[in-house]
């Protein structure tokens, strides 16, 4: 480390306390302190660069320092930097929600901001459970959710997700959930289709409907992608069996679209690929193009009047934050959309994606590759032990570990999630970038697999 990282880290090291991290693993690799971004590039206090493969947490869609989304965010500065919801209200956030309602699967019309994701799935949460509070049904309060899920860390959030990882150690905290097997297609059974396999796990979700409708309040799914759990695919079938089920038993649908939003998976939302519309649609991380913490649920005018009544009937949604629909965020969703509409980015990112796929693909061939598959702009490599019965490789050795610290010293942040290495980029992304970023994989996964 040069001297110029190294004052960055000491000072850091004394008193942040990171995410996601077991601090002790700093003493042998330590953060890296960033400078400077610029598109999708990272430049530390040394000079040395980093391609962001990761999007900075999945939220980077244009790139870091994009000029359009600077300068909407700095006009909006200069205006109004943050006023209250309640009972004020701002053009930045007026307008975003006309934009968002018109974009969104048709009927849902109603916006209710927070300011991170877990926020948005704790609206979506208490808003369905109290939906059937105000409408004479309180017995509606549990939730099904899919194993191997994510949702967010606060603990309503972590309750209906799945990753044991995060979750387990404060299961005494949690409310109880009901979880069906999830649809992932990874652990479909040899020549058999995404689709076969979504359809037939699907079974099991149509079982717990059934059985559990009168004490549900909500399903909950990230569509198409299972991120957190290892960028882990299914079928769009899935979703319109799930739509059409929730809606014989008379339960919500949420969709967390927290990390698929926003064209990752190749539409602008992925409900769109089962052409259905949630109740409840939670948007972040990508909503401000990766620069400002706002979340959005998006949800149904059904919904919206079941809280609309007199004040003193006590049924009126009482959720706030501080920071709910701020207008610096605001005014960056709005650049954001923007840069969307003028640039025709889905159609754009077809070929991105169609020369990411072809690429990776080619990790395939490698003997401790057991998959490669991908949604849109999300590529997933799944390393294992055992490439003929899929055994995993266990996690204690952390192998994905040794793919990250391989590919900083080739100036690639690529972070896998445990034994999966996968390319989740910006969309201005080049050609190029995508062929180094899959080389620096391929000898990320040699170094990580070779003993
Ligand atoms: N839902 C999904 C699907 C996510 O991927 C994430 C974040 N990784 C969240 C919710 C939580 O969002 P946040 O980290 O902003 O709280």
């Amino acid at each position: 480390m040069t001297s110029a990282n190294a004052a960055y880290v000491k000072r850091d090291l004394a008193h942040v306390w990171h995410p996601c991290t077991q601090m002790k693993d700093h003493e042998r690799l330590p953060p890296i302190p960033i400078r400077r971004g610029s598109g999708v590039w990272l430049e530390d206090f040394a000079g040395k660069r980093y391609l962001d493969a990761v999007s900075s947490w999945w939220v980077n869609l244009f790139g870091h320092a994009n000029p359009r989304i600077n300068a909407a965010v700095r006009a909006q500065l200069d205006s109004l930097e943050q006023v209250i919801l309640a009972g004020f209200t701002h053009e930045p956030v007026i307008a975003l929600s006309e934009e968002l309602t018109a974009l969104a699967p048709a009927g849902l019309s109603r916006c209710f901001y927070a300011d991170n994701g877990s926020s948005a799935v704790e609206v979506a949460v208490k808003m369905s459970f109290h939906y059937w509070r105000n409408t004479g049904q309180p017995a509606k309060r549990r939730f099904i959710t899919l194993a191997n899920s994510y949702h967010g860390e606060t603990l309503g959030a972590l309750a209906v997700g799945n990753v044991e990882l995060y979750k387990e150690i404060y299961r005494p905290l949690l409310m109880d959930v009901i979880t069906v097997p999830s649809p992932d297609c990874y652990e479909r059974a040899p020549g058999a289709s995404w689709a076969e396999h979504s359809r037939a796990q699907f079974a099991h979700m149509e079982a717990a409907l059934a059985r559990h409708a009168h004490e549900a309040a909500a399903v909950i799914v990230e569509p198409l992608v299972q991120c957190a759990g290892g960028m882990r695919m299914y079928d769009p079938v899935y979703l319109s069996l799930l739509r059409a089920a929730c809606d014989r038993h008379r339960v919500h649908l949420i969709a967390d679209e927290i990390a698929v939003g926003f064209g990752r998976t190749g539409t602008l939302f992925a409900c769109e690929q089962a052409g259905i519309r949630p109740d409840f649609m939670c948007l972040s991380k990508g909503l401000t193009g990766g620069y400002l913490p706002l979340s959005v649920v998006l949800t149904t005018e059904p919904v919206y009047a079941a809280f609309y009544d007199e004040y003193a009937k006590l049924t009126a949604f009482l959720h706030s934050h501080s920071f709910t629909g701020n207008p610096l965020g605001c005014a960056a969703a709005r650049a954001t959309l923007a840069i969307f509409r003028e640039d025709d980015t889905l159609a754009r990112n077809r070929a991105l994606a169609a020369h990411l796929g072809a690429r990776a693909v080619e990790l395939e061939a490698h003997p401790h590759v057991a998959e490669v598959r991908q949604r849109g702009m999300i590529v997933a490599v799944e390393m294992v032990r055992d490439k003929a019965r899929r055994v995993a490789y266990d996690w204690r050795e952390r192998r994905g570990l040794t793919v990250y610290t391989h590919a900083l010293s080739r100036g690639v942040l690529l972070r896998p999630v445990g034994n999966v290495v996968y390319f989740m980029p910006p969309y201005v992304i080049t050609p190029e970038e995508i062929d180094l970023l899959v080389d620096v994989a391929r000898e990320g996964i040699e170094a990580a697999t070779c003993d």
